[in-house]
């Protein structure tokens, strides 16, 4: 069926739809976003009409990424284990699109470590606390270095709920996001003064590519299907999962002038898991 439309109704649902684009003019950059959350909201911010640069250490997969988002996005090979590549990345994002708005350090990494921290792999320890606590230091730093003498900008980092309660993974993981949170917090009380945000993201379990591979080490043999079953069911919130959209949003709602007056705050999207202990007292007829 053919519909006829005014040029009015034509101009309302286009300044509608752009009225709706929070990130017009911006430039973010993204660690991990080959993959998962950080893809995720890559589209996103590509959707709401920013320039983003897909830092990521998977090069073939950075790039197959940046052409499925489209013109607005651009691949360059980054470890965030290296200064040198965020450096450069971030120096990347500014020569190609003359500022660096958001910047958001996102790649992390879990290990399979045993569960008593009497058998804590230190080596293990250190590799992972470069990715997911050096490499965020040093997004920031360098986020920081061209954001502030613009006097404005906004930097986010994911956490996770591991790192608001003990107990909900291995120690070493655990201990690199909490430290992710408090990183944050420190950087945010220098950056407030140049205008600068830095935020983090605390996400529930999400199936993404890293988490599916450490659970098929718990569960070996187990189909796929089961193991995200048995990841989304830990959730509490009735009626959904978690997905990687739900973290894009409230990275999009951290890195747009929505959130002007957020800083130095920890997002958590969990669904009410982290507030939430189920308090299980023993029937009446039981206790003598
Ligand atoms: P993912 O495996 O889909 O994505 C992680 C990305 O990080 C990959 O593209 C990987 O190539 C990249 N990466 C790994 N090491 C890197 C390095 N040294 N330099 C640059 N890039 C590197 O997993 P995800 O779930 O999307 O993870 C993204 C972030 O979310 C991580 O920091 C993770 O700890 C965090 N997180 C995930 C969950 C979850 O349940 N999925 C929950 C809480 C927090």
């Amino acid at each position: 069926m053919l519909v006829s439309v005014s040029r009015t109704q034509v101009s309302h649902v286009y300044e509608l739809i752009f009225m709706s684009r929070k990130l017009e003019g911006k430039v973010a950059l993204v660690t991990g976003a080959a993959s998962g959350i950080g893809k995720a909201t890559a589209a996103k911010f590509v959707t709401h009409g920013a320039k983003v640069v897909i830092a990521d250490i998977q090069h073939q997969l950075g790039q197959e990424t940046a052409e499925e988002l489209g013109p607005d996005a651009v691949f360059i090979p980054c470890d965030v284990t290296k200064e040198s590549d965020i450096s450069n990345a971030v120096d990347f994002a500014v020569s190609r699109f003359n500022q660096l708005d958001i910047m958001y350090n996102n790649a992390g990494v879990a290990c399979g470590t045993p569960p008593s921290i009497t058998d804590l792999d230190l080596d293990v320890f250190d590799r992972v606390m470069g990715i997911n606590v050096r490499g965020v230091v040093a997004g920031i730093k360098h986020g920081a270095r061209v954001m502030i003498p613009r006097r404005t900008g906004s930097i986010l980092c994911t956490a996770s709920i591991t790192g608001v309660l003990g107990g909900t993974a291995q120690h070493t993981y655990s201990i690199s996001k909490s430290t992710v949170i408090g990183t944050v917090r420190s950087a945010a009380a220098e950056l407030c003064r140049y205008g600068v945000r830095v935020n983090s993201i605390s996400p529930f379990a999400i199936p993404t590519p890293f988490v599916m591979d450490e659970m098929r080490q718990i569960y070996r043999g187990v189909e796929d299907s089961r193991i995200e079953k048995i990841l989304n069911d830990a959730g509490v919130l009735m009626g959904g999962n978690c997905e990687t959209s739900d973290i894009a949003n409230a990275a999009l709602y951290l890195a747009s002038d929505d959130a002007k007056y957020v800083n130095g705050h920890n997002l958590v999207v969990d669904g009410g898991f982290t507030v939430m202990k189920s308090l299980v007292l023993p029937a009446p007829d039981q206790v003598h």
